[in-house]
């Protein structure tokens, strides 16, 4: 009997197991471990990815049909870490490998078409070109270890004739280079200005030297105050790790919003022999596709990315960072619901790499690791060049109330006078979109409310609709009251675009923009508000969390927090610790240049230990209250969570459903808690009632003994209620 060539395939299904597969005969040459597949299953044909060859018995199997890639598309050494990945979070192996590729890679990859353009790096010759133009020209090229024309062309008019003649004098070489049409190509690159490490950041990168060299898995904290170089040591760990012919990768939160730190590594790597590899959602899906077989061929020695990026294939990476580590966007909210935080603990550890989580205000969580030595600790306590802290007031809005409808307190707007009348910027920031969170009838307290979601439709007024912003139903305001048929609908509260107004009638003479999720949606108008901030052209940004994000903005003096109740209220444990972090990121964005700067932040909560410790910058005081509060209520770090949620268009089913379940798992609990089945605060969401069972227990076995029955348990659902599992959960709404 002859063997034949069989494989073993994860079909991107809801299965719990890998398939094999006959190879034929026609397809043995282009069948790899890593590409993708179509294979049949049933009746239909789906897609799978290759994982294993082995010679075999072929009775009974089924054939592949088609090779979709040409390349694999990550390389064998990242399998046993989607098994772990797909075993820890419950979730079907081939749905964990789809979603770590690309996402949109349906088919084959789409024809991109190239553009290119000439390069120019300086050569290794000594003297000096005759001109003044040429001399500068030149001096700007070496600056930056090589340009390409497009930039030269931004900084000199018309350098053609200068360049020519530089590489024809033998001062400058000239090579044409793959474009790819890449957002952050386009933006500046600001000049590298390496700084001679302070005292901290030397023993922070000795340490991560030392880690490198021992070349097996070192997780490492790097807590470090807002404006204390943390870049500076990511930079500087990842030339360290690229000396030693090792690959870094970066995982930052929101790569869009995140320009500025995109330019410092373009600045520091670019004409160094580190190829850069950007994966961010501006690019195309066949841009995406060519990025990732890049990197999948070695061709990138530095990845940087959000979330997803954490997936990229690059071989054994030496050093992944992750910039911002607590924070909530690091986890995917639906399908395979991983957090990259953690996944990425995990590949370092398999790749015996270094991971270097950094943060100001780390997750409890990881802050409890490293006192408890599971994570190395590498403090940054001071800002760079010694420039204080800025000071952070507390004000009381039971005593300092706002006037009339207004949002700000007497001392806040007080403060905001004045920085404009220094000719300083101000950063305001309200944690909510729109004009105004709700419409109210004060005579009769009729409120709208969206038809699909548990939840009131926010009142935008420039486009005059009211919309839902979890579900997107829009609906036009209507003229007089649909419940008494009066006129005194009024928008309640205020959101961004209702302060802005405010704002420009206050101070008729400042320029006042706004960022949003509304103002940033069309590509580039986050980059340009934010270059507009550095240009000083705006004295007063206003905007949502996104203003607390990874900015230096030298001028700017003044920060404002017009609300800090909303985000402390949330029905969450972890509202204390996420209202912690916000205050003290956009707290940090004041007073980053020469002139010290000054926050304050109105609330009703003055004496809650997560607003004294903001305002105290005062990690360590807000940690112990915190992880008081934990323990006392079996939370992690005390407890391990999962949350299952259950949906469905009839609420009844739902219910029954719930409460089957729960009392299944209550049966097979052991050592862990089932709690609930209650309705999700949100209790219902784009149409659906959610209702969901809580699983708690102090330790990961119990709850993996408890998923393991989940598959059978899942079986007595009836169809039209959804179930999904949510291990670690971030987002309890
Ligand atoms: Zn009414
Ligand atoms: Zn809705």
């Amino acid at each position: 009997m002859s063997t034949s060539l069989i494989a073993t395939v994860a079909v991107a299904a809801p299965l719990d197991k890998a398939l094999s597969y006959l190879v034929p005969h026609a397809l043995r040459e282009q069948a790899r471990v890593g590409v993708r597949l179509r294979v049949p299953l049933g009746r239909r044909s789906v897609v799978g990815y290759l994982l294993g060859l082995a010679e075999g018995e072929s009775a009974g199997l089924k054939e592949i049909k088609e090779v979709l890639d040409e390349a694999p598309l990550f390389p064998p050494e990242m399998i046993p870490f989607f098994v772990r990945a797909a075993d820890y979070y419950g979730h079907p192996l081939g749905e964990v490998i789809r979603t770590a590729l690309p996402a949109g890679l349906s088919g084959r990859g789409e024809e991109v078409s190239i553009r290119r353009e000439n390069y120019y790096t300086p050569a290794a010759m000594a003297g000096e070109p005759a001109g003044a133009r040429q001399r500068e020209l030149l001096a700007f090229i070496r600056e930056r270890n090589g340009a390409p024309l497009s930039e030269l062309r931004r900084a000199f008019t018309a350098p053609h004739a200068s360049l020519h003649r530089l590489v024809e004098q033998g001062h400058l070489t000239e090579a044409e280079v793959e474009v790819h049409r890449d957002p952050f190509l386009d933006a500046p690159v600001p000049a590298d200005c390496p700084v001679t490490p302070s005292a901290e950041q030397a023993a922070a990168l000795a340490a991560i030297s030392v880690a490198l060299d021992s070349g097996s898995f070192s997780p490492l904290l790097l807590h470090g105050v807002t404006g204390s170089g943390k870049t500076e040591v990511y930079l500087r760990a990842i030339e360290n790790a690229l000396e030693r012919g090792r690959t870094a990768l970066v995982l930052v939160p929101e790569i869009a919003l995140t320009p500025q730190l995109v330019g410092r590594f373009r600045a520091r790597f670019a004409g160094r022999g580190g190829r850069i590899a950007v994966l961010h959602s501006g690019l195309s899906e066949g841009e995406r596709y060519d990025a990732w077989r890049a990197i999948a061929r070695g061709e990138a020695a530095i990845v940087i990315g959000a979330r997803s990026a954490l997936f990229a294939p690059l071989p054994a990476p030496g050093i992944i960072v992750v910039d911002e580590e607590h924070e909530a966007s690091y986890k995917q909210a639906e399908g395979f619901r991983y957090h990259a935080r953690d996944l990425a603990l995990l590949r370092g550890q398999m790749a015996g790499g270094v991971v270097l989580l950094g943060s100001a205000t780390p997750a409890v969580t990881t802050y409890h690791r490293a006192r408890s030595g599971q994570l190395g600790y590498l403090p940054l306590a001071g800002r760079v060049e010694g420039r204080p802290l800025p000071a952070v007031e507390l004000v009381d809005l039971r005593e300092a109330r706002p006037e009339g409808d207004s949002s700000l307190s007497p001392p806040l707007a007080a403060a905001l006078e004045e920085t404009l009348v220094r000719g300083e910027q101000a950063l305001l920031l309200l944690n909510r979109r729109g004009f105004a969170p709700f419409l109210l009838c004060a005579d009769c307290g009729t409120t709208f409310r969206c038809p699909n979601c548990a939840i009131t439709l926010t009142f935008h007024r420039g486009r005059r609709q009211l919309r839902c912003h979890y579900c997107d139903h829009i609906e036009t305001p209507p003229e007089l009251c649909p419940g008494c048929r009066g006129s005194a609908v009024e928008p309640q509260g205020a959101g961004t675009e209702r302060l802005e107004e405010e704002l420009s009638t206050l101070f008729p003479a400042a320029r006042i923009a706004r960022m949003d999720r509304d103002t940033t949606a069309r590509k580039g108008a986050h980059q340009s508000l934010v270059e507009r901030m550095l240009r000083e052209e705006i004295d007063i940004l206003v905007g949502t969390q996104m203003v607390a994000k990874g900015h230096d903005f030298p001028r700017v003096t003044l920060v404002g927090v017009v609300g800090a109740d909303s985000s402390l209220n949330l029905p969450d444990f972890r509202s204390a610790e996420r209202t912690f972090a916000l205050l003290s990121q956009v707290a940090g964005r004041a007073g980053r240049g020469e002139t010290p700067g000054r926050v304050l932040i109105q609330t009703y909560s003055p004496d809650h230990y997560a607003l004294t410790c903001a305002a105290g910058h005062d990690y360590e005081g807000f940690y112990q209250q915190e992880i008081a509060c934990r323990q006392a209520l079996d939370y992690p770090p005390f407890g391990y969570l999962v949350n299952l949620v259950l949906a469905g268009n009839e609420e009844p089913k739902v219910l029954r459903a719930a409460a089957a379940l729960a009392d299944g798992l209550q049966r097979a609990a052991g050592e862990a808690e089932v709690l609930g089945p209650a309705p999700c605060p949100l209790a219902r969401l784009r149409g659906k009632s959610r209702v969901q069972i809580l699983l708690k227990a102090p330790e990961r076995l119990p709850l993996r003994r408890l998923l393991a029955r989940l598959p059978e348990l899942r079986k007595k659902i009836p169809s039209g209620v959804a179930l999904v599992v949510d291990v670690d959960p971030v987002d309890m709404l």
